[in-house]
Parts: structure tokens; C-alpha cells; sequence
């Protein structure tokens, strides 16, 4: 997953606009930690800063009082085996026939392969693997002909099989995509004479800005001195219909957006909450403290603690300034990094019985290490429940999964993958009770990894599900 943020002054004013865009991205760092990148416009000057790295270690008051302009777009981005290399880093700038463009993506383009063939036989040069640089040029390309950007993008959107969420910036406009699943989520915002688009609302509350809406699926929403204007891919649907037709990934939900975020009319803190509480009706148990897997347990972890009458406490501690850099061949290995990102509250947990809520369990590496560590430090029972329902399918969505193969529950009982991790009981939440916790939410959702039904449908290869490192 990647975190998108983008920003126009509809005046044409450059003050704050490198502020902004650097307070956005930071915003939606939980999103990706590989790289991130800036490109701004100065009337008709693109520059653009990037780098491997987190925000605040990328850019300082230097970089930023260089990155002056009238509309910047942002990338955080998130890792994937198959977007590797500095090459990768977005936001990805180039000079097209019509002018120069900058866009940010969260995307994966499913057709991928055959559309590069196709460029590629009509002269086409790539520099890189990514679906940005695939995107833009197919965009380019349909530019030629067609009467406005968004006549453009729509003839690229019926070119593209996939999911995907674009801030492009041209030489007079900001422009954001949603696909039409919508299963990457784009918000818009308004503060002053700027605009943003940004993954998440945490950005603009982190910047005071006023939320407009959720984008609706397959809507490209266009933003200059002459206003706000949209046009739809499945023109002849009425607005309700394509959003009720819309399908957000339900790990939006359980995992990566931030709690304090609100994603297509629900929150995220209040859906993991209400999780919690249907997972502790489905699975009960008798302990004495209830504890979450930090940082995306927590919430179900209240949820949970108040649904069972008992109390709800820390017992964890993570630490954030562990970095990704860990040798884990070994054993002994994998247990030392649980032991310097974990602490245990060994007065919190000694001599009781402990019940920890965690967002999910994939490998289930991570947990089975926790569950010993609780232990090792007197915990008397660990029950360990879970606020999304077995991951038995491979995301071909681009968002964090790994290959069938490697997923325990497709090939283990409940109770095996109980014992696997050392675990006194194990329960996860069903997907009936999951989707239940989304009350309000205006759209469908993928689950595909829950249940197999990929929406979006799939890549030919199965070679090419998208293998990122989960817990
Ligand atoms: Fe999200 Fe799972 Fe669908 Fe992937 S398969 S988009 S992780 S719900």
C-alpha cells in the first residue's frame, strides 16, 4: 500500500504549498515506509524530491524551501518485491506531448504485462517495472487525440484491469482517480483557496483542513482556478449506484489505515472497536486482563475487553524506532527482533491469565514469538483472538499478503495453527460479524483473502501475487 496526498491553491499563491504537501505525506506514513517524495509545480516548473527513507529523515527546512510551487503531489510508499530500487520511488515526473505531469500511485495495473508489450511495439521506452511509469505512458499516448486530460485518463481506465488510486498533477490542474471498485480510498479536502486529495482524512485533520467526500469509484475529480470538476467512468450510473457498487479492501479496516481515519462513511477506530466486541460474543474466554497486539490490535482490543466485562490493559509496549533492517535468518534471530520492537510489562502480565487481540494473523511468526515472550515473563495463560477471520487466499491487490502457499490457514486447522503458536485457545472473528462492524459504511468491500471472491479479478500468473513481508 502507498499513502497519496496532493494540494492546489486555486489562487495560484505558493505559500505553504511545500509545507502542506511535507504535514500531508508525513499524515499518512503508516502507509509506507520504503521512500517517499515530493514534485511540485511553480508555474510550469516541475522539481521534485525523493528518497529511500521515512518523511521526516527525506526532507528538512532546506529541501523544502525548494520545493516552492502552486500544487504538489506526495507518495509514502510501502514495500513490494516487485517495485524494488530507487527507480521506484515516486512520485514519478515526465514531459508528454501534453506538457509536463507528475502522479503519485497506489496501484496495481493486473494487465501490466500486456500493456507495456503493446507500448513497447509502438516505441515506447521504460525505465522502470512500475505501474506509475506504465500509467503515464498509456496516458500519454491516449492523450494524443483526445480533447482534455480527463478524456485521457477515462480511455486509459478502460485500457487498465486492476486496482488503483492516482494524484497526477499537470501544468494548470490537480487531478485524483479512484478506480472504479474503489478499492483504494481517495478523500477530498478544503482549506482556504487549497484543495487536497489525500488515502486517508487523517492528513487533513492533521492540517485543519475541512473534509469534503469520500471520491466516488471510478471518479476523476479535477482541480484548477476554474473550480472542482468531475466526470465518471460508468457515466450512465446514478452516484448511489457506484458507490454502492463500490468494494474498499476490508483491510483498510482491520490493518492499514489509521485508527483516527473515517474511510467511505465509517470509522476505523469505531469498526475495530465493534470487532472486538463481536469477537469477544463469538470467542470468550475466562482471563484477567485483556491486552492488544500494538498498534492495530488496540482498538479491537477495547472492543473486546468491554464486550467480556474484563479489564483492558497494557501489556505490551512496541518500539518505534526499530527500523527494518533486522537480520532474521535464524531462529535466535527472529526471536531478538520480536525482542527489541516488543516489550513486555512484566508486572502487567505476571501470574494472570492473558488474552491478547491482534488485527490479524498471516504467518503467524510474529505472534507465535509474542505469545512465548508473555510467557517467559509470567504470564500464566495467553489466549489470543483475532479481529479479521483466516487469511486462506493470496492478496493480488498489492496489499500485504503472501503467496497460498505460505499461508498457514490454508493448509492447517484452526487448532494446528492454535498449537503451532503456543497459543492457549485461538479464535478469530467470522466474516459475517467482520463485515457487521462496518456499520454505515456507504460501499461494498473486497475479501477476498477471507474468502477467494477477487472482484477485480486476477493476474494470469500466479507467479506474480504480490509477496510483501506480513507478521
Ligand atoms: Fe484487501 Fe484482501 Fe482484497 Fe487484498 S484481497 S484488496 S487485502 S481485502
Amino acid at each position: 500500500m502507498s499513502g497519496l496526498f496532493g494540494v492546489i491553491d486555486t489562487k495560484g499563491s505558493a505559500e505553504g504549498i511545500a509545507k502542506t504537501a511535507y504535514y500531508g505525506v508525513f499524515s499518512l506514513q503508516h502507509r509506507g515506509q520504503e521512500s517517499a517524495g515530493i514534485a511540485v509545480n511553480n508555474n510550469g516548473t516541475f522539481m521534485v524530491h525523493k528518497a529511500p527513507g521515512q518523511v521526516a529523515d527525506i526532507f528538512d527546512d532546506i529541501t523544502l524551501s525548494a520545493l516552492n510551487g502552486q500544487c504538489a503531489v506526495c507518495h509514502a510508499r510501502g514495500g513490494s518485491d516487485r517495485e524494488t530500487g530507487t527507480d521506484a520511488i515516486q512520485p514519478i515526473l515526465i514531459k508528454s506531448s501534453a506538457g509536463n505531469i507528475a502522479m503519485s500511485s497506489d496501484s496495481v495495473i493486473l494487465n501490466a504485462d500486456e500493456l507495456r508489450d503493446n507500448l513497447k511495439s509502438m516505441g515506447a521506452i521504460f525505465q522502470t517495472n512500475i505501474d506509475s511509469e506504465l500509467i503515464l505512458s498509456l496516458f500519454s499516448r491516449n492523450r494524443i487525440g483526445t480533447e482534455s486530460c480527463e478524456e485521457a485518463l477515462l480511455k486509459t481506465m478502460k485500457d487498465m484491469k486492476g486496482v488503483y488510486a492516482l494524484v497526477l498533477m499537470t501544468e494548470n490542474k490537480l487531478i485524483g482517480v479512484r478506480d472504479p471498485h474503489g478499492m483504494r480510498p481517495l478523500a477530498l479536502a478544503k482549506k482556504g483557496d487549497m484543495y487536497m486529495l489525500s488515502s486517508e482524512n487523517c492528513a487533513f485533520d492533521a492540517l485543519d483542513a475541512e473534509f469534503i467526500r469520500d471520491l466516488e469509484p471510478g471518479e476523476i475529480i479535477s482541480i484548477s482556478k476554474d473550480g472542482v470538476k468531475s466526470v465518471f467512468f460508468e457515466q450512465d450510473k446514478t452516484s448511489e449506484q457506484r458507490v454502492k457498487d463500490g468494494k474498499v479492501c476490508i483491510f483498510e479496516y482491520v490493518y492499514v489505515a489509521r485508527p483516527d481515519s473515517v474511510i467511505d462513511n465509517t470509522s476505523i477506530f469505531d469498526s475495530r472497536y465493534r470487532a472486538g466486541q463481536a469477537l469477544a460474543k463469538e470467542h470468550p474466554c475466562d482471563c484477567d486482563l485483556v491486552i492488544g497486539a500494538p498498534d492495530s490490535g488496540n482498538a479491537a482490543a477495547l472492543g473486546f475487553a468491554d464486550g467480556l466485562g474484563v479489564p483492558y490493559g497494557m501489556g505490551l509496549l512496541k518500539n518505534r524506532y526499530v527500523g527494518r533492517t533486522f537480520i532474521k535468518s535464524t531462529q535466535e534471530q527472529r526471536e531478538l527482533a520480536v525482542r527489541m520492537k516488543f516489550a513486555v510489562l512484566k508486572t502487567a502480565v505476571a501470574g494472570k491469565r492473558i488474552a491478547i487481540v491482534d488485527d490479524s494473523l498471516v504467518r503467524g511468526t510474529t505472534t507465535k514469538h509474542i505469545i512465548r515472550f508473555l510467557k517467559d515473563n509470567g504470564a500464566k495463560e495467553v489466549h489470543v483472538r483475532l479481529a479479521s477471520p483466516e487469511v486462506k487466499f493470496p492478496c493480488c491487490y498489492g496489499v500485504n499478503a503472501s503467496k497460498g502457499t505460505d499461508l498457514p490457514a490454508t493448509r492447517m486447522s484452526v487448532e494446528e495453527i492454535r498449537d503451532m503458536i503456543g497459543a492457549d485457545s485461538l479464535g478469530y472473528i467470522s466474516l459475517a460479524s467482520l463485515s457487521a462492524s462496518l456499520d454505515g459504511i456507504h460501499c461494498g468491500t473486497c475479501s477476498a483473502c477471507f474468502d477467494g471472491n477477487y472482484v477485480a479479478g486476477q493476474e494470469e500468473s500466479s507467479d506474480s501475487v504480490h509477496n510483501v513481508q506480513y507478521n
